[in-house]
């Protein structure tokens, strides 16, 4: 396969196209950013951690019956998948209280749900990705409303995988986003990235935070979290 022209460079990833058609490269960055692209830096290892760790979910994901568009690891950093077209919706499920929806209903982190979450916001940067519900996708033509019940049916199993997993490596997984995309045929597929930058992780005994959220306080500590991370998910 022919790596191509770039075609899209975002806050994480850069996406180029291909010799076929219907499938594209994705080239992980180690550029970080938070609070909304205020504080920015280098996580150094940042992209490979994404990378591996995302197609290592894919695959999970893929063997548990929810579809994603994964189609094989290149190298490090490059990952061939399926082109689509990006659903516009943030797709978020919680566990347990923490970020903006400790902040929204003033409680505190930690609180644990008798059942997930879930939420939408309309991914849309220079709105600032504003909240949702599903009537006002379907107002915006952002999806139908069968694309709706089915891109949440696929996030909450995918929270089910996902939870189980990594209980087995003694970390919560407090909440999540995820993104959707239509492939050419018009089939709905989970996209973008799993890692722990979309992820908020902590581990099960200290509660100690392995992911973006260290970077809130320290580029260091934020590395450290992403390595322990890996060596987590894959043993090494
Ligand atoms: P919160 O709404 O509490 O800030 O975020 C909830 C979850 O969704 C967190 O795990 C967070 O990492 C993820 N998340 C929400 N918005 C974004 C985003 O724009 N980019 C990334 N990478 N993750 C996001």
């Amino acid at each position: 396969m022919q790596k191509k022209e770039q075609m899209y460079e975002g806050k994480a990833k850069k996406v180029f196209a291909t010799d076929d058609p219907n499938l594209v490269i994705v080239d992980y960055k180690d550029d970080a950013t938070a609070f909304n692209g205020e504080k920015k830096g280098t996580i150094v290892g940042k992209g490979a951690i994404n990378n591996v760790m995302s197609n290592h979910m894919f695959q999970l994901l893929e063997q548990q019956g929810v579809p994603t568009h994964f189609v094989e690891q290149l190298s490090e950093r490059e990952t061939v998948v399926k082109k689509v077209s990006i659903v516009p919706l943030e797709v978020i499920i919680r566990n347990i209280s923490a970020g903006s929806f400790a902040k929204r209903y003033g409680v505190e982190e930690g609180i644990v749900f008798d059942e997930p979450t879930v939420e939408f916001s309309y991914k849309n940067d220079d709105l600032g990705d504003p909240l949702m519900n599903a009537y006002h996708a379907i107002a915006l033509k952002l999806a139908t409303r069968e694309e709706i019940e089915q891109i949440k049916g696929m996030a909450f199993k995918v929270n089910e995988v996902m939870k189980q997993y990594f209980d087995t490596l003694n970390v919560l997984l407090v909440d999540f986003k995820l993104e959707f995309g239509k492939t050419a045929d018009g089939k709905i597929v989970l996209a973008d990235e799993i890692s722990p930058d979309t992820c908020r992780l902590w581990d099960k005994t200290t509660k100690e935070k392995l992911d973006k959220d260290r970077f809130r306080r320290d580029l260091g500590g934020v590395e450290e979290a992403y390595q322990e991370i890996m060596k987590r998910v894959l043993g090494k």
